[in-house]
């Protein structure tokens, strides 16, 4: 993640502190040291660093479960809305999922139950509304603070850890897919009733309602998305019609391609047509602004990092496309040649088609190896496409 500090590693897991956290916790104690001095701006950057410890003892709930199954998990970042862990995938199995999703809950329960046996008080409905009040102990507004973290993570919405709950529990009775859409509305419908509650009281869940709404909508489509991938290559969605640039070309010949076709990013390929790089729009217009159209296209392009071979399964792409910023990816066959390029669209399109038509051969046989045709025109450009 960009923009984050790197404080040292659990288990495995870096735990990373974003910027804007860093900001913030400033923002807050300068705000308060203005209000009302510097005893009760230490006070409440200690509440919150520890509350934002706790965050990070909830992560590590998701981590450690998810770990038991298998599931690595790279980084923990923690930003101001909160801790997210970048894991390596979600468990597929609904009992797994639900294991891993409700422990991170239960830990804020845990740590919330052992501050009020350690203080030997119990806690009311009161002091959980006087939460910000000072006056009660930082302790006890930390207990408070944690029962709250699990109530609201426990909201049956996306992508609160109830969403997940909810939808291992639906998974165990439906398909996946199916399951994901039905928790997603429910989510929605959740949001609505959150923002109309923002309305009345406090302006704060309005915003959380409008997040709810898009990642419960954003959660639905990226599984119909995987439904509809895994049983597809990377073949069958791939763009077959464009044109490579050879590494001795220059920007000119870039920005004559970026206006004779449809695309906005090539690949670079060396002498037997295997990728060197990628160039970009972006990349074209700049370099043509500092440098003029003579200047070497090598000297400029982007690592050919985002590279995937046409056999692939279409769901191997979707999660190199978790890991690239790169809009598309480079396919090259078994011989390591380019032979086309896959976009985010191009895989959108394929799933509109399938919810269409689901019967539809994407399989194109006629489109397939013998039927492709690769061609190097006089100055040097590549060439693909197919015969009709
Ligand atoms: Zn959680």
């Amino acid at each position: 993640m960009r923009w984050s500090i790197n404080l040292g590693s659990i288990a495995g897991t870096s735990v990373r502190i974003h910027l804007t956290f860093v900001l913030f916790l400033l923002w807050i104690g300068v705000s308060q040291y203005r209000l009302e001095g510097a005893a009760a701006a230490w006070d409440t950057l200690a509440f919150i660093s520890l509350l934002f410890f706790c965050v990070v003892l909830h992560e590590f709930g998701h981590i450690l479960m998810a770990r038991r199954f298998g599931i690595k998990t790279s980084d923990v970042t923690l930003f101001p809305i909160g801790g997210i862990a970048n894991m390596a995938r979600i468990p597929e199995k609904p009992s797994q999922e639900l294991l891993v999703a409700i422990a991170g809950p239960t830990v804020n329960l845990a740590i919330a139950a052992g501050l009020l046996v350690a203080l030997g008080s119990t806690i009311t409905a009161e002091d959980l509304v006087q939460l910000d009040i000072a006056g009660s102990s930082l302790v006890m507004r930390l207990a408070a603070a944690n029962l709250i973290l699990m109530g609201f993570n426990l909201i049956p919405a996306f992508p609160m850890d109830g969403g997940r709950v909810l939808r291992a529990l639906l998974a165990m009775r439906m398909r996946y897919t199916d399951a994901t859409r039905t928790a997603a509305t429910i989510g929605q419908g959740f949001a609505f009733i959150l923002g109309f509650l923002g309305f009345i009281s406090n302006p704060v869940l309005i915003f959380i309602a409008i997040f709810i709404y898009i990642a419960a909508g954003a959660e639905a489509d990226a599984v119909s998305i995987r439904d509809i991938a895994h049983d597809l290559t990377v073949e069958d969605a791939m763009i077959t019609s464009i044109v490579a640039i050879p590494e001795n070309a220059r920007i000119g010949d870039a920005v004559e391609h970026l206006l004779n076709t449809a695309m906005t990013d090539f690949p670079v390929v060396d002498q037997s047509g295997r990728p060197s790089g990628i160039v970009t729009r972006g990349a074209i217009v700049a370099a043509l602004k500092e440098h003029g159209e003579t200047f070497p296209v090598i000297n400029m392009m982007g690592a050919a990092d985002a590279v995937i071979r046409e056999k692939h399964n279409l769901s191997k792409a979707l999660d190199v496309f978790g890991t690239t910023l790169s809009p598309v990816l480079i396919v090259t066959n078994d011989a390591g040649e380019v032979t086309g390029l896959l976009s985010r669209a191009a895989i959108n399109d394929v799933a509109m088609i399938r919810s269409l038509r689901p019967n539809w051969d994407f399989h194109h046989h006629t489109l397939r190896d013998n039927h492709r045709t690769r061609a190097v025109t006089p100055d040097g450009i590549w060439q693909f496409g197919q015969r009709r």
